[in-house]
C-alpha cells in the first residue's frame, strides 16, 4: 500500500511556476510553530490543518500543540510513520499512520486552510543533507548535526497552491483512512478543494488568501528568528573565544617550546600571558611547597605600574598560597579590598598596599602534582577587574604549559649533565686502554724478559742477575704510580673524593711537602729550594693533605725539569681580599708560550709518553688542577719560553674571620 510518490514533486508538476527554496530545518521548525501560532490565535472557522512527520519521535515533541490546536478545528489529520505508539485513530484529531517506505518519510507538510485563509509548507529532505554539512557541527558546538538538516520546497499563502497541496495529502490520508472518506468530503466541499484547476488552480494562480491579521504571525516568525539569531550569535562567539584562547595557547607554547632555558621559558610565558589578557603585573616565580619565601624572577609589566622585580614574596605565611597548596589549584581574588583573607593578612595587606593590586589571580605550576611555580595576574585599577571563565581556563592552560616546559628543560639539563659524565667516563676509558696500549705494556714486557731470563739460567753471573732486578723493580715502580695516579684522577674527576677542609698555615705545608721530596729524592742530587713566605700572611681553608700533594708535585715538576746547578723558588701572597697565592718558579727547562695551557691535560707529556726521560706519568699537573677546582682556586702556568724557566701559580681561599 506504500506510495513512492512525493507530494513535492505533485504540486510543483501542477503548478510549474513555483520555485522550490532551501531551508534549514530550524526555518522549517520555527514558519511551522508560526504558522499553528496563527490559527491557535485567530478566530478561524474550523479550519483544515493537515501536519505530516517524518517520524513519531518529531510527532511526539509537537504532539501537546496538536492538542490545543484540536480545541480550534475537527479537521486536523496528522501522519506519521510510526516507531512505537503512532497508529490509525480519531481521538483529539485524525492520526494517519504511513508506511515506512512512503514517500512522506522523506517529506514535511503543513497545511492551512479555512474560508479566508491558507497557507502551506511542503517540503523535501535533501538527499545527503546530513553528510553535506557535517561540517557545521564541528564549527558549531552547540548547533547539534539535526538542526542543520536541509530541506527543498514551498512555503506559501498562494491559495490554488495550498488548496492543492491539500488535496494530495488528503487522497494520501483516505488511501491509509478509507474510513475518512465522509469527513474528507465533507471538508473538501466546504473549502473547494479539488475542484477543477481552471476554477481554482489556474485562476486563483496569483490569489493570496490572508485577510487576516498576519501580525501575530509575523511577531512570532521575528521572535523564532531572534532566537536563532541570538543562539548562532552565542555559537559565533564560543567559537571566537575557543578560537582566540586556541592561538593563545598554541602561540605561548611555541614560544616556550622553542627554548630549553628555563629562565627564557618563564619569562616569554610571562610576558605573553601578561599582554594577553592585558593584566597590570604578570609574575612567574619558581617556588616548591615547602619554600618559606620566594623572590619574583620574571615579570610583565604595564607601563602603568610599579614592577615587583626582585621582590621577596612571603609564601609561608600566606593564606592564599597555601589555599593554592591545600586544593593544587588556583584561587582567584575579584577585589582585594574586600577580601577577607587579604585583610586579615599582614604580608598580603602590604603588598596590595604597597604595589596597589586590586584583583588578583595565583595559578599553580604544576607537574604530577608537584609545585614547580607561580603565575600571577595582578590588575590594578577602579572597577576590579572581573574574572571571566575563558581567562581562567587560559591561565590554568598556560600554567600547565609552563610545567610540562620546565620539566623538559630540567630532564634535558640532567641529560646532558649524564652526557658529560659519559663522555668523561668515556675518555678515561679510552684513556686507561692508551695506557695499558703504551705505558704498561713495556714495563710488564720488560719485567717479564727479565724474570724469565733469571728463572732459566741460573748460570747468570751475579752482576748480570742485579741489573735483572733492578730494572724488574723500577718498571713495576712505574707501573704502580702510573696506576695510583691513574686512579687519584678518576676519583678526582668522578667526585668520589671526600674533602675536610681546615684552617692552616701555608708554610707548614710547605715544609710537609719539602719533606716528603727529600726523604725520596736523598740520592739523586737536586736544585737548591728557597721559601719565601711572609709570617703576615693569613691562613687559608683547604684539605691539608691534598694541599701538600700539590705542593709536591709542583715542586716534583720543577727539580725533574731544572738542572741541578738551578734554582727554586717558593712563595706566597695575597691575591686579592680572598684568596692567598702559591708560586713554585724554577730556572729550568721551561714551557713555549702555546703549551702552557695544554701541560694541564692528562698525559701531557713534551717528550711524548714513550720517550719520556724524567720517569713521571703525565697525570700530574691534570691531578693539581683538579684538586685546586675542588676548593674553588686557579692554578696557572707562566714561562717566558724554552730555558727560561717556568711558574706554577695557584689560589687558596684565605679563612674569613
Ligand atoms: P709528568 O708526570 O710528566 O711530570 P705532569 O702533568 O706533572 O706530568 O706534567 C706534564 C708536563 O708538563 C711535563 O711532562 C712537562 O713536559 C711539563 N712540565 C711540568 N712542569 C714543568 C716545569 N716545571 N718546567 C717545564 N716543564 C714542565
Amino acid at each position: 500500500m506504500s506510495i513512492s510518490t512525493s507530494v513535492l514533486s505533485d504540486l510543483l508538476k501542477s503548478h510549474p511556476h513555483l520555485r522550490s527554496q532551501l531551508y534549514f530545518k530550524a526555518s522549517l521548525t520555527a514558519l511551522s510553530h508560526a504558522m499553528e501560532d496563527q490559527v491557535l490565535a485567530a478566530n478561524l472557522n474550523q479550519p483544515l490543518i493537515i501536519a505530516s512527520f517524518q517520524k513519531e519521535r518529531f510527532y511526539r515533541q509537537e504532539a501537546h500543540r496538536y492538542q490545543r490546536l484540536a480545541e480550534k478545528s475537527h479537521q486536523i489529520y496528522v501522519l506519521s510513520a510510526p516507531e512505537t505508539d503512532f497508529a490509525n485513530s480519531s481521538e483529539y484529531y485524525e492520526k494517519i499512520a504511513f508506511e515506512p517506505d512512503d514517500a512522506l518519510t522523506q517529506e514535511w507538510h503543513l497545511v492551512v486552510v479555512a474560508d479566508n485563509y491558507a497557507t502551506c509548507l511542503v517540503c523535501r529532505e535533501s538527499l545527503g543533507s546530513l553528510s553535506k554539512n557535517k561540517h557545521i557541527p564541528e564549527m558549531i558546538p552547540s548547533v547539534d548535526m539535526d538542526t542543520a538538516r536541509r530541506f527543498e520546497g514551498i512555503w506559501t499563502s498562494e491559495k490554488g497552491v495550498c488548496l492543492r497541496a491539500a488535496q494530495l495529502l488528503l487522497e494520501r490520508i483516505q488511501v491509509y483512512r478509507p474510513d475518512l472518506v465522509k469527513k474528507v468530503a465533507e471538508v473538501k466541499q466546504r473549502l473547494g478543494i479539488g475542484e477543477s484547476i481552471n476554477k481554482v488552480g489556474v485562476n486563483s494562480r496569483h490569489e493570496y488568501a490572508c485577510d487576516l491579521d498576519t501580525d501575530p504571525f509575523v511577531q512570532r516568525l521575528v521572535t523564532y528568528l531572534q532566537a536563532s539569531q541570538y543562539k548562532l550569535h552565542k555559537a559565533y562567539r564560543s567559537i571566537a573565544d575557543q578560537a582566540r584562547k586556541e592561538r593563545l595557547v598554541n602561540s605561548i607554547s611555541t614560544a616556550i617550546r622553542r627554548s630549553l632555558d628555563p629562565q627564557e621559558i618563564l619569562q616569554v610565558a610571562a610576558q605573553e600571558l601578561g599582554k594577553h589578557l592585558e593584566a597590570c603585573r604578570c609574575l612567574i616565580y619558581r617556588a616548591q611547597a615547602t619554600d618559606a619565601k620566594a623572590i619574583i624572577e620574571h615579570e610583565f609589566l604595564n607601563s602603568h605600574v610599579t614592577s615587583v622585580l626582585g621582590q621577596s614574596w612571603e609564601l609561608e605565611h600566606n593564606p592564599l598560597f597555601q589555599q593554592v597548596l591545600k586544593q593544587l589549584e588556583g584561587v582567584c581574588v575579584a577585589d582585594t579590598l574586600a577580601d577577607h583573607d587579604v585583610k586579615k593578612s599582614s604580608a598580603l595587606s602590604s603588598i596590595v598596599k604597597q604595589f596597589g593590586v586590586r584583583s588578583w589571580l595565583i595559578e599553580p605550576v604544576l607537574y604530577q602534582g608537584r609545585l614547580l611555580g607561580i603565575v600571577e595576574l595582578h590588575y590594578c585599577y577602579f572597577p576590579p577587574h572581573e574574572w571571566q571563565a575563558g581567562e581562567l581556563d587560559l591561565v590554568k592552560a598556560i600554567a600547565t604549559h609552563i610545567g610540562a616546559a620546565l620539566i623538559q628543560a630540567e630532564s634535558f639539563a640532567n641529560l646532558e649533565e649524564l652526557n658529560k659524565q659519559l663522555e668523561a667516563l668515556d675518555r678515561t676509558r679510552s684513556n686507561l686502554i692508551a695506557i695499558t696500549g703504551h705505558e704498561l705494556r713495556t714495563p710488564l714486557s720488560t719485567i717479564q724478559v727479565c724474570l724469565e731470563s733469571l728463572a732459566t739460567e741460573p748460570d747468570m753471573p751475579w752482576e748480570l742477575q742485579q741489573v735483572m732486578l733492578s730494572t724488574a723493580l723500577s718498571d713495576s715502580e712505574r707501573m704502580r704510580k702510573l696506576v695510583q695516579d691513574f686512579l687519584t684522577l678518576s676519583n678526582l674527576e668522578s667526585g668520589r673524593v671526600e674533602w675536610h677542609p681546615e684552617s692552616l698555615a701555608i708554610q707548614e705545608c710547605i715544609d710537609l711537602a719539602l719533606s716528603r721530596l727529600r726523604t725520596r729524592s736523598s740520592q739523586e742530587k737536586i736544585p737548591q729550594i728557597k721559601t719565601n713566605i711572609p709570617q703576615t700572611l693569613p691562613l687559608v681553608r683547604a684539605d691539608g693533605d691534598w694541599l701538600v700533594e700539590v705542593i709536591a708535585k709542583l715542586v716534583d715538576n720543577a727539580c725533574k725539569f731544572t738542572p741541578s746547578a738551578g734554582e727554586i723558588t717558593i712563595q706566597a701572597i695575597t691575591n686579592g681580599q680572598e684568596m692567598l697565592e702559591v708560586t713554585v718558579s724554577d730556572t729550568g727547562r721551561g714551557i713555549e708560550p702555546n703549551r702552557l695551557e695544554i701541560v694541564f691535560d692528562r698525559f701531557y707529556q713534551e717528550e711524548g709518553a714513550l720517550r719520556r726521560t724524567t720517569g713521571g706519568t703525565g697525570l700530574g699537573l691534570a691531578i693539581c688542577r683538579q684538586i685546586v677546582n675542588g676548593w674553588e682556586g686557579k692554578i696557572w702556568a707562566d714561562s717566558t719560553g724554552k730555558d727560561k724557566g717556568s711558574q706554577f701559580h695557584f689560589t687558596i681561599p684565605i679563612v674569613n674571620n
